[in-house]
């Protein structure tokens, strides 16, 4: 009887351990995986890059779990709205518009847009633009500067750069507004492609949170801070975009 009690003992033990010791709790991170250096998904299959890398070391000192998930930029907003997942980060640019929908975290990082046009193209700067054909990334920054300046007409949208690149190539756009960092990436991959010296915009980087989870900003904000002064977050950013 002695040893049947023992018994039970041990197995309720175990499950407990099952339960509390091994489940630490979940981050879930959405982000849209074809905007190297920010994020991408490597040779593995794996989503790699700054913004999962971040994640990582901040789910790391939170003492929870990263999983990302990849879906289509335009519908991370919503995704964080309806807590589908816990926390955006894919290079998102902070906006007034975009802070009615969710809360931002500290920034991390600065992006530009910038213009890939064809080498031999005759856009030299911004005014140029006027009457071409624009390629941008739908729903991004570029896609909402560049519809209020040049109108929706001349504005094509694709669902993520690698494909309004694509069709920059096949000259079915004239130019590519994009961030410069996924832009330089393009670039190098593509034979016959340029970025223009001049800068169309300057932005701030952060994650999107619900407004409904003030904590996890909260925490969010503190791990960030600590990880910005013991140079882990510029360490990331420096080993995916080496300096010139
Ligand atoms: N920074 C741009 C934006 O926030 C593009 C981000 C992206 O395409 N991942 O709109």
């Amino acid at each position: 009887m002695k040893k049947l009690l023992a018994l039970i003992l041990a197995v309720l033990m175990m499950v407990a351990c099952f339960a509390g010791c091994g489940s630490s709790e979940k981050l879930v991170m959405g982000t849209n995986a074809s905007f190297p250096p920010y994020e991408f998904v490597d040779d593995n299959g794996k989503i790699v890059g700054i913004d999962a890398e971040i994640a990582e070391v901040i789910a790391e000192k939170l003492g929870m779990e990263l999983e990302i998930k990849d879906m289509e930029f335009d519908s991370l907003l919503t995704a964080v709205q309806s807590k589908t997942i816990d926390v955006a980060l894919a290079g998102m640019t902070v906006t007034d518009e975009r802070k009615l929908a969710v809360n931002f975290s500290d920034t991390y990082a600065t992006g530009v847009q910038v213009i890939i046009v064809n080498e031999a193209s005759d856009i030299k700067t911004v005014d140029d633009l006027k009457n071409k054909k624009i390629g941008v990334q739908a729903g991004t920054t570029g896609d909402i500067y560049c519809t209020d300046e040049f109108g929706q007409e001349n504005v094509k949208q694709y669902q993520n750069g690698a494909l309004a690149v694509a069709a920059l190539k096949n000259n079915q756009v004239d130019c590519v507004v994009i961030d410069n960092e996924p832009a330089k990436n393009y670039v190098k991959a593509n034979q016959g492609l340029k970025i223009l010296e001049t800068e169309y915009a300057v932005e701030d980087y952060a994650a999107a949170i619900s407004k409904e989870n003030n904590e996890l900003l909260e925490k969010f904000n503190k791990a960030l801070s600590e990880l910005k002064a013991d140079g882990t977050i510029d360490n990331i950013i420096k080993k995916y975009i080496p300096a010139e």
